[in-house]
């Protein structure tokens, strides 16, 4: 048997599952993880519960696949890895989110924090990058607004021209660490029209005193 027709049980085992039938939505999440500790992938979890899903299901990945990796550049290839994670779904309408503990890239940029296909509902956050001069609290920080980002372009968001939306683009640890885990109140608007049920701690608070 080939790998690629190897199933999704042989590629993946699974490490968490919550089911919340009465939630006011459809919306189901397959997450996959590799090299990610328990405190982070419950970072993960949490912080995709501010979506308000139905089921929220987290599988460790058993390897990712050399042929998503480039030789030259020790780097995955960002969307070879997420055309592969599309492969490992049971449903098309769920949102795939890949986080992964490695370096990738998407041509033209030299590396990617995170990578969203929202025509495949499909997200992926890379962080071995987050993790450079971050303490425990700061990686997890990183981590959760990296996860609202790219979930957020899945939703349809586009990127912000305010510095401190989750929607702006980071190019760099000091943009991701300067950035909230919340939205501003258009991007939350926005996020409100396609996930009726989100929870309003995603919204930033109204500045004050201007
Ligand atoms: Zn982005
Ligand atoms: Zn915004």
């Amino acid at each position: 048997m080939s790998y690629w027709s190897s199933t999704r049980e042989q590629r993946t085992t699974q490490l968490f599952l919550e089911e919340t039938p009465n939630s006011c939505s459809n919306l189901a999440f397959e997450v996959f993880a590799h090299g990610i500790d328990s405190e982070s992938a419950e970072v993960v979890v949490e912080t995709l519960r501010f979506f308000k899903p139905r089921k929220i299901e987290v599988r460790a990945l058993k390897e990712v696949p050399e042929t998503s990796y480039n030789l030259i550049r020790h780097q995955y290839n960002g969307f070879l890895v997420a055309k592969w994670l599309d492969t490992l779904r049971t449903a098309k309408d769920s949102v795939v989110l890949g986080v992964l503990n490695v370096d990738a890239y998407v041509d033209p940029l030299n590396f990617i924090f995170g990578l969203a296909l929202p025509e495949l509902n499909l997200a992926t956050v890379y962080v071995a990058r987050l993790k450079i001069n971050a303490t425990k609290s700061g990686f997890i920080a990183r981590i959760k607004k990296e996860v609202v980002h790219e979930v957020g372009h899945v939703f349809g968001l586009r990127h912000c021209r305010n510095k401190s939306c989750v929607m702006s683009f980071s190019n760099s640890l000091a943009d991701v660490d300067r950035k909230d885990f919340r939205m501003c109140s258009t991007h939350y608007a926005e996020l409100k029209n396609r996930v009726p049920c989100v929870s309003d701690e995603l919204l930033q608070p109204p500045k004050t005193g201007t």
